[in-house]
This record gives structure tokens, C-alpha cells and sequence, in this order.
């Protein structure tokens, strides 16, 4: 195993091996059939072997049980699939193996990336100074952007974070809408903001933010002061009215941050993008490249509004570090330093489909959600309990926990496809989630079609 043609051989074999598990996604069964032979853990080998085939058997063993959630007919959580040409970035990704810390380790990638941010800010209409880091996922997102955030609010409030840390610092209020991502407060946790300065806004049917209580809360006191907003509920996909929160907290001096994890897409889509009205006046995104762009994970993106506290919050410098002056130097944006090259993703993604081809992946998602809608909904014992404003879909049984439970273990049973379950307003639901750029009408044909097989089945 010393030398580059063996590197070749095994590249090729396992490149062989991903290109026919997804020239099989349309028809294998999307949860793993035989969950109790799992071929591993087995004992550490004790001596090398050599060739891939060794290797490739195990592969090959472990394949029938993953999940086809790459395929057409996964509509479970938010996951997207990967785009031929995400798929296409990720194989050369591999071969090049860059580390995208520093501009001079890959000049190459350095404008990658900088290429990519600059094409998410006119594709998103994002003013263009905006800083960008690109991240693991809408969670270190999040965290980046609050971590900027909490430096810039308290160096507002005459607070230097960076040398004075935060033991002793004013405390900061995060006011978050009352169905926020469970990441914001996890986010909240790395930052040493604790539950007890979280307020929560109440938020109407869909899970929007009410103005009115935002604006009741923003008057109550004058901490530092970060707003969080969402672009794109997880289960509803609702959006809140970002407009009026932008405006609301910028005669408070509040930091406003959006978590667009989910709805970031729509910003893309000319007819849908009313939805992420005046978020430019935000000063921070969170978004997901995985979720609805079709990246292969894991991909998040994060931009900041203010380049200083960005950098102010993520960027190291040693002597050893070297900087080029001209070109990005990708870990200033980032918690990681060594980091892969998950812009070229991204960039091939935005390069293959351009802004027409992204807005009609992206549209067509919410298009077969609006039609899940419609079949679901003219069915007796079927309520669709969400406005289907992007891609996400909430149906309930019956009107009964059980039934729709039932439902759902019985739809994911199947294989035909996967949707998973949740409460929503105090009821269990079914979740669909419609993020795949591979699936068509037929799939959703076919995937309503099962559960209404699956609900006859359980109410017989
Ligand atoms: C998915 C999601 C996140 C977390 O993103 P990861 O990519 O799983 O880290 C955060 N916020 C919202 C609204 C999400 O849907």
C-alpha cells in the first residue's frame, strides 16, 4: 500500500461502488430491511491487508443497511440529496485533499471560496461587504453567528469579551421565537448565555414570532441585546416576518440574527422569495447548503454583516500561520482551522445549475409539497395541519396521536418511503419534508399512495 497506483486502484474501485449505489436510489428500499445483521463491530485486524477488495467487502456488507435518504423518496427531518454535481465536487474534493485553513495551502480553494460567498450574496441579495465561513452545518452556523454577535453587542455595551472574557461581563439577552431550532439554545449553551437569559417570544398557528410580543419584550430593558429570527420553520416551514423584526430591533440596537437552515433557498426562488422580505437588513445567516441547495453533508454556511466581530470571534494568528494579503484566508470565518474543501460543493452546485436552474430545484421542492398537500388533504381522516409555504408538510390521522404514530411506523416499515413524526401545537404529526432534487411527481404519486395503504391498514 506504498504506492500512487494502488491510491488509484482504490479510488476507482470505491468510486465504482458510490456510482451504482446511486444508480440504484430510485428503487431501493429506503430503510434498511434487515436491521439485525449488521456486520460490524468486529476485532481490531492485527496485520494489514492489501488491495481494495478487502475493503470493498465490507463496504458491501455494510451498504444494505444504510438508509437511501440520498433518493428521491426520503422525506424525513430536512435532508437534502446530492446534486450530480455536488457528488461530482466531492470525488475530486477527495483526490486533491486540500486543507482550506490558509490561502497558501490552497490558492485554489482560497477563491473557491471566496467565489462561492460572493455568488450566495447576489444569489440570496445579501449586501455584498457581508463576511462568510463555511461551516459543518446550520448548527456551527448558528454558533459562529452568535459568537460574533455576542462580541459586537458587548463591545457595544463597553465590554471587551476578548480580554476581559465573560465571567463578569453585562449580561446578554437572546430573544428567540418560541419555535426557534433547538441549535439556537444549544448555540447559547457554548456561549455561556444561559436559559435564564432567553426570552422567548410567543409565535402564532404556523410557529411565526408576533411582532407585538417581540416588540413588548425588546421595550422591557436594555441588556446587549441579540434578536433571533427564523427563516423556515423545521416542521412548518413557516418564515417570520423578518421585515418587522429587523425594524422592531434596530430601534433597540439589537443584533438581529436569522437562522435560514431550512428557508434559505427561497431567497433564491423569485416567487417565493416575498417570504425572506428586508432580511438584508439583518446582521447575521445562518444556512444549510445540505438542506434544500443539495450539497453532500455536511455543508452550512454562515454570513455576517460585520466583518470585524466575524473575525473577532473566529480568527488565530501564530508565526507559523502565513498569510498571502491577497486571498481569503478561510479559517478566519470558521471555529475549525484545518478544514476540507466544502465550498467546492457549494461551487459546483451554483456553477452547474445557475440562479435560473437553483430557483427551479429549490421551487420545484415546494411545488411537491403543495402537492402532498393537495392529495393528502382530499382524503377523509387526513388533515394537513400547516399553510404549505415552502416545503414542508404536517399531516395528522384521524385527529388522533395514535393513528398518526401508527401511521408513521407503518410508512417507515414499507421502504417505499420515510417520513418521520412530531408535535406540533400539542399534537402528534407526520413531518414532511420535501428536499431532494431527484424527486418527482411520481414519488410523491407513489409515496401517498402508501400512506393511504398504511392508514387503511392500521384503522382495519
Ligand atoms: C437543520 C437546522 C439547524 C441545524 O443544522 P445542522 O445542519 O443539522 O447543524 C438549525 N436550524 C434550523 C432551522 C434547522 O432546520
Amino acid at each position: 500500500m506504498d504506492d500512487f497506483p494502488t491510491a488509484v486502484s482504490f479510488l476507482r474501485g470505491a468510486s465504482d461502488r458510490a456510482a451504482d449505489y446511486v444508480a440504484g436510489l430510485r428503487e431501493r428500499p429506503v430503510a434498511p430491511s434487515d436491521a439485525g445483521h449488521l456486520p460490524l463491530p468486529r476485532p481490531l485486524p492485527e496485520s494489514p491487508t492489501s488491495g481494495y477488495s478487502a475493503l470493498d467487502d465490507v463496504f458491501a456488507e455494510l451498504e444494505p443497511h444504510t438508509v437511501a435518504s440520498a433518493g428521491p423518496r426520503y422525506f424525513g427531518f430536512v435532508i437534502g440529496g446530492s446534486h450530480p454535481a455536488a457528488l461530482a465536487a466531492e470525488i475530486v474534493a477527495a483526490g486533491w485533499d486540500q486543507n482550506v485553513a490558509l490561502a497558501v495551502m490552497s490558492p485554489a480553494l482560497a477563491t473557491v471560496e471566496s467565489t462561492a460567498a460572493a455568488w450566495l450574496c447576489d444569489l440570496l441579495r445579501l449586501p455584498a461587504h457581508v463576511s462568510c465561513g463555511f461551516v459543518t452545518g446550520g448548527t456551527m452556523a448558528n454558533w459562529t453567528a452568535l459568537a460574533a454577535a455576542r462580541h459586537q453587542v458587548l463591545a457595544d455595551a463597553g465590554w471587551d469579551l476578548a480580554r476581559d472574557g465573560l465571567f463578569g461581563a453585562p449580561q446578554i439577552r437572546l430573544v428567540v421565537g418560541r419555535e426557534r431550532h433547538a441549535t439556537i439554545d444549544l448555540a447559547a449553551r457554548y456561549l455561556g448565555i444561559g436559559s435564564s437569559q432567553v426570552s422567548e417570544v410567543s409565535a402564532d398557528a404556523q410557529g411565526r414570532m408576533e411582532p407585538a410580543a417581540l416588540a413588548a419584550i425588546l421595550r422591557a430593558d436594555q441588556q446587549p441585546t441579540i434578536v433571533c429570527a427564523q427563516a423556515g420553520n423545521v416542521n412548518s416551514g413557516a418564515f417570520d416576518p423578518i421585515d418587522e423584526v429587523c425594524r422592531l430591533a434596530g430601534t433597540h440596537g439589537a443584533w438581529v440574527h436569522v437562522d435560514a437552515a431550512v428557508g434559505a433557498w427561497l431567497g433564491a426562488v423569485p416567487d417565493r422569495r416575498h417570504l425572506v422580505t428586508g432580511w438584508e437588513a439583518a446582521d447575521s445567516w445562518a444556512f444549510d447548503a445540505h438542506k434544500g441547495l443539495n450539497t453532500a453533508y455536511d455543508s452550512g454556511v454562515v454570513m455576517c454583516a460585520h466583518p470585524d466581530a466575524h473575525s473577532a470571534a473566529c480568527s488565530v494568528t501564530a508565526p507559523y500561520l502565513q498569510t498571502t494579503g491577497g486571498l481569503r484566508e478561510g479559517s478566519h470565518w470558521t471555529p475549525e482551522s484545518s478544514r476540507r474543501a466544502r465550498a467546492l460543493g457549494i461551487y459546483a452546485v451554483l456553477q452547474t445549475l445557475g440562479r435560473a436552474g437553483v430557483a427551479e430545484m429549490v421551487g420545484r421542492c415546494c411545488d411537491l409539497a403543495r402537492q402532498f398537500a393537495d392529495e393528502l388533504s382530499r382524503e377523509p381522516e387526513v388533515a394537513v395541519l400547516n399553510d404549505v409555504v415552502a416545503n414542508q408538510v404536517l399531516v395528522r390521522f384521524a385527529d388522533s396521536d395514535d393513528v398518526t404514530e401508527a401511521v408513521t411506523r407503518e410508512v417507515q416499515a414499507g421502504g417505499v418511503c420515510w417520513m418521520g413524526a412530531t408535535v406540533w401545537r400539542g399534537s402528534v404529526a407526520m413531518r414532511i419534508s420535501v428536499s431532494n432534487w431527484s424527486t418527482t411527481e411520481r414519488d410523491v404519486d407513489l409515496s401517498v399512495a402508501e400512506i393511504l395503504r398504511c392508514l387503511a391498514h392500521v384503522r382495519s
